[in-house]
This record gives structure tokens, C-alpha cells and sequence, in this order.
């Protein structure tokens, strides 16, 4: 049985299933985030090869195609929903989902949310805003600029800045996520921290996740944060706090600054136990872990039928199918990482 939801400006009305995602361990699925493109203008260096072969274009769903796909999603619960990638601004037309899924707040979407490279954040920020986005998460590791180029060999240290600062002037909200890298940003994390608190943004440190073949050794870069957490206590008292905004960071307030300090540690605890998401990939490939290669097609039902039963029938058989949580192991024998695809496929 349906019950109709509710409608805003033109928008179609989004009728909510009886039957919504629940996986075998009683978690309900309510955040879906979607990797529009796995393409970017940067080569972060712990996230991609320099020489990276792309989807050919053909093999990408439509912009209408993923907006259906959000709605036949948000139609089974999901009430939040973040567009990635790959650099989900380099997608040619892109607004034109943030809009279409802008029209949806309030109509059974409680949250649509964007993390970008920040690098084309100027010429957008005022239009994310106007489509309903609030929030952004925009990826930054370093402030020194030679070492921004460094770490995203292609990246532009003052554009991004410029995007920030355009971001902040439009009223998107933004929170900085930083992937913490030994011997690289990990001596800079006070700084990074004092420059996110000081222009009123949360920042979140990442452990790096082997995830696809890069050209550097993941090892290497590896750094627990609970090394970075212990050395950030030498300078500043971190103080436990319940805050939660849906997705997998644990959060700690600094006193001396008074600003907010996520950890999002997937390999050193398991953060599986509360997961509400599944990921979309620019092919429609769903995967119901960041961290396994389990998947399901969900372009074939799509492109069957106009008729969404089938699609939902799709989406509900993958359901069943979330595992429990991930193993990033990296294969020491073969030094190859756990899981092949690169994070730019799945989003982060
Ligand atoms: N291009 C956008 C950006 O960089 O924000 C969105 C996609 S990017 C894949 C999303 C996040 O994943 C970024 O914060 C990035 O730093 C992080 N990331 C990429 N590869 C990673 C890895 N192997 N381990 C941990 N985080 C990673
Ligand atoms: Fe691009 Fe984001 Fe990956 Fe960097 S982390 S290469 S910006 S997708």
C-alpha cells in the first residue's frame, strides 16, 4: 500500500512505500548518496592513479535517469541524500539534478547535501543554495599551497579557497574533511583545525581506506587517529559529544577553539553497527557497503519499464543483501587493496 507524501512547486507528488528498506540486521536504509560522475580535475594522490582510465561517457545514466532512481529511493525512505564522486560539479548539467532533487525537500526529502573538491564551488555556490542545499562538505587536506598541488597533483590551492569563501558568502554551511596522511598533513592538523573553527566550519579527519590501485604505496600513508587524537591533546582538550549528523564521523568539541572535530576511523573501529546508507554509482550500480564488492544492477530494472515497481523490487532484493559491515584488509602478499574499485566510483 502507498501513502501519498506530499508536493512542492511542480514537482510530481512522491508517494511513500509501506515497505520501507529495512536490511537483515533491523538497520533502516534513509541516506543514499550518489556518485554522479567518477570523474574529477584533481588526482588526489591516496584516492586515485595519476593515468585513470574513466566510464565511457555512454555507460552513464542520464541526469533524468538518476533523478528517478533519487525518487524511486526517497519513495522507500530515504530522507537525506549526498551527491559525489569522482568531482560531482565537473558532471556536465548537474544542476539540473540538484534542482530537480532540490524540488523534493520537504516532499519526502529531508536533506540534499554535495562533497566536492571545492575547485568549481564559485560559479555554483549561489545556485546550490537556491536549490535547497544547505549544507557542503568540501575536501581539503593541507593549506600550504605547494603541498596542496602535491597531494591532488592537479589541483588549484587558490580556486578552492575562492570557492570557500563564495560558499560561505551564499549561506551553505560547510565542513572541511581532511584524510589524515603520515609524514604529510599530520603535523598541520592544529593549523587546519584553528583555520576550520576560526571561519565557523566543523572539520572531520579521515583514516585512508585502501580502496583501488594507486601509484604509491597505501601503507605509507597510513595513519591511525587515534596517534593524531592523542598528539592533538598535547595542544588542545577534546571533549566527547553526542552530535550526529547521519553519516559515520564521531564527534569531539575543542574547548580552545570551540568548534567541532569529527574522526571518522573505518579502520580502526568498526563504524558498521549504526549505517543507514547505500551508495549509487553513476551507472546504477548500487553497493550496499562502501567496503565489500557486493553490488546490484539497478540500470537493467530502470531501463525495463517506465513502471517503478519493478525498480522497487530491485532496490528491495539488494536491500536484503547488506552485509553486516566491511573488511578493509589490504592483501600484504600481493599489495593489493581489499576492495578494487576506486573510492571516486562509490563516493565517499
Ligand atoms: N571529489 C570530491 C571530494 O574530494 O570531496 C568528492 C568525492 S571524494 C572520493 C570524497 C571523499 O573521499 C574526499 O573527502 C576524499 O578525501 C575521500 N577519499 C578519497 N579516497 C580516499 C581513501 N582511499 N581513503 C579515505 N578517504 C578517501
Ligand atoms: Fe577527485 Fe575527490 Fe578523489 Fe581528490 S578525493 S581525486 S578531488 S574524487
Amino acid at each position: 500500500m502507498n501513502t501519498r507524501v506530499g508536493t512542492i512547486g511542480n514537482a510530481s507528488p512522491l508517494t511513500a512505500d509501506a515497505n520501507p528498506m529495512i536490511d537483515p540486521f533491523g538497520r533502516a536504509v534513509t541516506y543514499l548518496r550518489v556518485s554522479v560522475t567518477d570523474r574529477c580535475d584533481f588526482r588526489c594522490t591516496y584516492c586515485m592513479a595519476e593515468n585513470m582510465t574513466f566510464l565511457p561517457k555512454k555507460d552513464l545514466l542520464t541526469l533524468e535517469e538518476l533523478d528517478r532512481l533519487c525518487s524511486a529511493f526517497i519513495t522507500k525512505g530515504v530522507r537525506k541524500i549526498r551527491l559525489t564522486g569522482g568531482e560531482p560539479l565537473v558532471r556536465k548539467n548537474i544542476m539540473y539534478l540538484v534542482r530537480q532533487l532540490g524540488e523534493k525537500i520537504g516532499s519526502g526529502l529531508d536533506e540534499l547535501t554535495l562533497t566536492t573538491n571545492g575547485s568549481q564551488l564559485s560559479r555554483h555556490a549561489e545556485e546550490l543554495y537556491e536549490c535547497g542545499v544547505r549544507r557542503i562538505n568540501v575536501s581539503l587536506d593541507t593549506l600550504d599551497p605547494d603541498k596542496f598541488r602535491k597531494i591532488t597533483r592537479w589541483g588549484d590551492f587558490a580556486k578552492v579557497m575562492e570557492g570557500i569563501d563564495a560558499a560561505q558568502k551564499a549561506g551553505l554551511k560547510i565542513k572541511l574533511n581532511a584524510v589524515a596522511l603520515k609524514d604529510f598533513n599530520d603535523s598541520e592538523m592544529p593549523e587546519l583545525l584553528r583555520f576550520a573553527h576560526g571561519r565557523g566550519m566543523d572539520l572531520t579527519v579521515i583514516e585512508t581506506m585502501p580502496m583501488g590501485e594507486i601509484d604509491e604505496d597505501r601503507t605509507d600513508q597510513y595513519l591511525p587517529l587515534s596517534e593524531l587524537r592523542a598528539d592533538l591533546e598535547k595542544q588542545f582538550t577534546l571533549t566527547d559529544i553526542d552530535y550526529q549528523t547521519g553519516g559515520p564521523a564521531r564527534y569531539v568539541r575543542v574547548t580552545e577553539t570551540g568548534g567541532r572535530l569529527g574522526f571518522i576511523t573505518p579502520m580502526t573501529h568498526n563504524f558498521c553497527e549504526s549505517c543507514n546508507r547505500v551508495r549509487l554509482t553513476c551507472t546504477g550500480t548500487l553497493f550496499m557497503c562502501l567496503g565489500q564488492n557486493d553490488a546490484a544492477d539497478l540500470r537493467a530494472a530502470l531501463r525495463a519499464t517506465e513502471d517503478d515497481a519493478l525498480l522497487q523490487a530491485a532496490i528491495d532484493e539488494a536491500i536484503t543483501r547488506k552485509p553486516k559491515g566491511h573488511d578493509f584488509i589490504i592483501d600484504r602478499t600481493h599489495n593489493r587493496p581489499a576492495v578494487a574499485r576506486h573510492m571516486s566510483v562509490t563516493g565517499g
